[in-house]
């Protein structure tokens, strides 16, 4: 499996480049909330929602001190707002309780599982969001998991699984060194364009020499063998 991911890894970077990190977004509860704060919407809604939040308060102590529908007004445009604001309160008080102050940066010093399973301990933290702050905060190599990148690495031939957590451990220990970053970014930018859920177009997909699915989706070939066609007819 991790020549497989290393191979579809280059690919990934040849046609998309190497993707670049965020570097004012590393604190580890920076990340946490912003990733509780991106579930079910777009890049840009939960970015704006975090820094329009960052920006009218710029400790943690303030937003706690918020009441959910306060902190709902202010995290509007990242959608599903009174869920979220309840989790993140949530997260932030078991913090401060467990921890004595809202600072995650212990967590630095601890293993993998050790990150994993103290962050899923927490109320609305699951899986993916917990793996997201490894990859993007720590800096360890992981591949989070979400609906998208799990019909990815089901369709090429990975593994063989519906739930996105089963597949995280499955293929947690075989992310080629030093590539989870790009392998993870590339291959949400893949599915946004190519490997769709529905007709992804592999004509033009650029693993598809390396992917195995049953059911790859060619009706894009014939625009472009009609297009080849008119330009040689104008030769
Ligand atoms: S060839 Fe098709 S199914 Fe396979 S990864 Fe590319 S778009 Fe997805």
């Amino acid at each position: 499996m991790k020549k497989l991911f290393s191979k579809i890894n280059d690919a990934l970077i040849k046609h998309f480049g190497v993707p670049e990190r965020n570097q004012e977004y590393s604190d580890p509860l920076d990340v946490l909330i912003g990733t509780i704060l991106s579930q079910n919407t777009t890049d840009r809604n939960s970015w704006q929602a975090y820094q329009n939040l960052k920006e009218k308060f710029p400790e943690w102590e303030q937003v706690l001190s918020l009441t959910p529908q306060e902190l709902a007004q202010v995290i509007k445009s990242a959608g599903l707002i009174n869920q979220k604001a309840n989790a993140i309160l949530d997260v932030l008080k078991e913090i401060k309780i467990k921890n004595g102050e809202l600072n995650l940066d212990f967590i630095k010093d601890l293993s993998d599982d050790e990150i994993l399973d103290y962050l899923t301990s927490f109320k609305g933290v699951g899986v993916k969001t917990a793996s997201c702050v490894l990859l993007f905060s720590l800096k360890r190599n992981f591949c989070p998991v979400d609906t998208h990148v799990n019909r990815i690495i089901n369709r090429v031939g990975g593994v063989k699984s519906a739930a996105p957590d089963k597949t995280f451990a499955l293929i947690r220990k075989h992310i080629p060194e030093n590539q989870g970053h790009s392998f993870h970014t590339n291959l949400l930018l893949l599915g946004r364009q190519y490997c769709r859920p529905q007709k992804p177009d592999c004509a033009a997909c650029p693993i598809e020499k390396l992917c195995k699915y049953k059911e790859k989706e060619f009706t894009n070939l014939n625009k472009y063998k009609f297009n080849d066609f008119l330009l040689l007819e104008k030769l």
